[in-house]
């Protein structure tokens, strides 16, 4: 028996129910019930959500029902609603010492859920958007997962939470033991002030440095935006090694110069202040406030972000690139 198989196991005759189906829930959902696993999707009905479940051939129920059903109870809504719906729709109906799973530990860690004493509580978090974890189970593989116990009231909270992971194809793809600081801390750290927050300043403060010194913002999107992914994908493929032996002696030389001196000991600084943030649970507070007022500022600041001349001269531009989707996100 494989190692994917023995973990499976874990799962015999236990319902998981998968609350929320965008992203992360619909990928779950699909690969447990295609790993044999006995599914069932809790989602509001007659939402677009519930159609799309039952289009893919899933069974449907409510959230409150789903919560009631489950063995396993997995909370895939956005992180901002879960807190309200652990207390209103799971806590009320889940069955004493089922097991509760996240795919990211921000409630929990931050205290914004309190799980009842009772349960199992527990998160496995692929490390890649729900497309990817759907796509690579598809083919065989798997998407690289960390697996954390928080609550492990039966003792079986791990061999759970590991049949969980196998099911949807994480452990084809290696799991990493963690903890629900680490994996809610590093993951914060590292939308915003690298994958999101740090590569999307860099790429247009780049954009407007051109712009400003009179270049044309055509010719200043190619080179500030569009080529990054050639950099990522060497990146990716073979770290930093196997970006230097791709590019020329010229981009290397100015690299190593150059780099330097645009993300520096001050940028060093920055990062250790946000972290600092994510921490001490200021950036949690601070985002929860913001939810709980109606996201104005949140929603005047991706205006601000979508209005950029990077945006308005990219649009254009990607309109003519034949080969990209217009849906790139599914
Ligand atoms: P999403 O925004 O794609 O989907 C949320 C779904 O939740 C919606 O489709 C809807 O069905 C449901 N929903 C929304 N509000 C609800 C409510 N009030 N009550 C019941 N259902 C509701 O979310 P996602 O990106 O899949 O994120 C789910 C979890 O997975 C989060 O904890 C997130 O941090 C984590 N995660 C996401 C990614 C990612 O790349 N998107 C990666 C790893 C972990
Ligand atoms: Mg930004």
């Amino acid at each position: 028996m494989s190692n994917q198989d023995a973990a499976l196991s874990n799962l015999q005759n236990l319902r998981v129910a998968i609350i929320g189906y965008g992203s992360q829930g619909r990928a779950h959902a699909l690969n447990l019930r295609d790993s044999a696993v006995d599914v069932v999707v809790g989602v509001r009905a007659g939402g677009p959500s519930a159609d799309k479940a039952r289009a893919d051939g899933l069974t449907v129920v409510s959230p409150e029902e789903a919560a009631r059903q489950g063995d396993i109870v997995a909370v895939l809504t956005p992180d901002m609603v879960q807190a309200e719906l652990y207390s209103s729709v799971i806590e009320p109906n889940i069955k004493k010492g089922a097991l509760l799973l996240f795919a990211h530990g921000f409630n929990v860690h931050f205290g914004t859920i309190k799980p009842r004493a009772d349960l199992d509580v527990a998160l496995v978090a692929p490390k890649g958007p729900g497309a990817l974890v759907r796509r690579e189970y598809e083919q065989g593989k798997g998407v690289p997962s960390l697996i954390a116990v928080h609550q492990n009231k039966s003792g079986k909270a791990r061999d759970l939470a590991l049949g969980y992971c196998a099911g949807i194809g994480g452990t084809r793809g290696g799991v990493i033991d963690t903890s629900f600081a680490e994996e809610t801390e590093t993951d914060l750290f590292g939308e915003q002030a690298v994958l999101c927050g740090g590569a999307t300043e860099l790429v247009m403060m780049g954009f407007e440095t051109l712009v400003e010194a009179g270049y044309q913002p055509e010719v200043a999107y190619f080179e500030c935006l569009h080529e990054l992914k050639l950099i990522v994908d060497l990146l990716y493929e073979g770290g930093i090694a196997r970006m230097h032996q791709f590019i020329s002696d010229t981009a290397q030389y100015g690299d190593l110069t150059r780099g330097p001196r645009v993300v520096n000991e001050d940028t060093r600084a920055r990062m250790r202040e946000v972290l600092a943030e994510i921490r001490d649970g200021r950036f949690a507070r601070e985002w929860v406030a913001e939810h709980k007022a109606g996201n104005k500022r949140f929603h005047e600041l991706r205006e601000k972000d979508m209005a950029h001349p990077i945006e308005v001269v990219g649009r254009k531009l990607r309109a003519q690139m034949s080969w990209l989707k217009t849906d790139a996100t599914a």
